[in-house]
């Protein structure tokens, strides 16, 4: 797919980035300390088209679904009745409008792009958000070079899988390997209306030798449905994880976990903007060398789609609590990460 290739002479956006995705914390460079004094959660989380480019977040450059298109490109508006589409290249993206040429699109990078057609996104329950991508956004990186960027499409796709085996339909924020903005991702998952988004990850830097798993999910404050999307996900990675014979490394508070700034609002941008549902799940430590050689099998691949879409189907389904919860906040020292990023665009068609 040329998908994954960025096309030269586009328009290329210099965005400030902290924290692509808010953790693993090794290509954040922000230190995160653990709380001593629960700050009582936030009952509303503020409007996720507020950019904070200072703060653990990419600008934001996007516009809403309904704001008016450019009218050197209205040519007659005609609704399409579904709100997202797989370009030609398979890259997936918002449908703003149709118009007499095609349809106005949302691009990976934000901006607004006139294409002719493609595959339209019917109806999607679950987003997966694969963490990271493209050439400077790569995520951890293991001791034997395996790449976070790509480990978490690798278990996307094979958890898309899984859930279209349960029919369960669901939808991918990227399919290759090229930036997407996270206020993208999440206007992505809002515009098809999808019931929960899962982010995943795999964590840096190592953490202490532990006998269990050491997954961290990330929810949002104030959404008893992110929370419990995070208990059962939980839940059901670290037992299924539990069931490999392995050196495990964890931080002391894994489990369920809040991240906030100082004024009390979640820090992570793919936790914080997102209205649906959401959670990001740090399923394991790829900077530990045991674990980095799990994580290369086709079996771990397996093993981890597989309780992903038992946390997903339970949430679904049941009214299961899920567990790891009970550890207080920790709190977020903004930082800035090192340099400014770029997302190159890829082709859409
Ligand atoms: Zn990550």
């Amino acid at each position: 797919m040329t998908a994954t290739q960025p096309s030269a002479g586009r328009l290329r956006l210099i965005i400030a980035v902290l924290v692509l995705a808010g953790a693993c914390s090794a290509t954040a460079g922000v230190p995160i300390v653990s709380e001593q004094t629960p700050t009582p959660a936030q009952p509303t989380r503020p409007p996720t088209a507020t950019p904070d480019p200072a703060i653990g977040d990419d600008a934001d450059p996007t516009p809403t679904p309904t704001q008016t298109p450019d009218s050197s490109i209205d040519v007659g508006l005609v609704a399409p009745d579904f709100a997202g589409m797989v370009t030609a290249t398979g890259v997936p993206v918002a449908v703003l409008t149709g118009t007499a040429d095609g349809f106005l699109v949302r691009t990976p990078c934000g901006n607004q792009e006139l294409i002719s057609g493609g595959e339209p996104i019917e109806s999607a329950t679950v987003v997966i958000d694969p963490g990271h991508g493209g050439p400077v956004d790569t995520g951890a990186v293991g001791p034997t070079g395996l790449v976070e960027r790509d480990i978490n499409l690798t278990l996307s796709l094979a958890l898309e899988s899984e859930l279209a085996d349960r029919g369960i339909p669901a939808a991918l924020t990227r399919t290759g390997d090229y930036p997407v903005l996270l206020s993208v991702r999440a206007a992505f998952a809002d515009q098809l209306g999808a019931e929960l988004m899962v982010s995943i990850h795999h964590n840096s830097p190592i953490g202490d030798p532990s006998d269990t798993p050491g997954t961290e999910v990330f929810v949002q404050s104030g959404s008893d449905s992110s929370a419990r999307l995070g208990g059962l996900l939980y839940e059901e990675v670290t037992a299924a994880l539990a069931t490999f014979d392995l050196a495990w490394t964890a931080a002391p508070d894994a489990g369920v976990l809040r991240v906030l700034l100082p004024d009390g609002n979640d820090a992570y941008g793919m936790i914080r903007r997102p209205i649906t549902p959401t959670a990001l799940v740090e399923l394991g430590y790829l900077a530990n060398p045991a674990e980095a050689a799990l994580f290369a099998t086709d079996e771990y691949i397996d093993v981890a789609s597989s309780a992903l879409a038992d946390a997903i189907e339970a949430h679904l389904v049941t009214d299961r609590p899920g567990t790891g919860f009970g550890n207080p906040p920790r709190m977020f020292r903004p930082d800035r990460a090192p340099g400014a990023d770029l997302c190159d665009e890829p082709l859409l068609e």
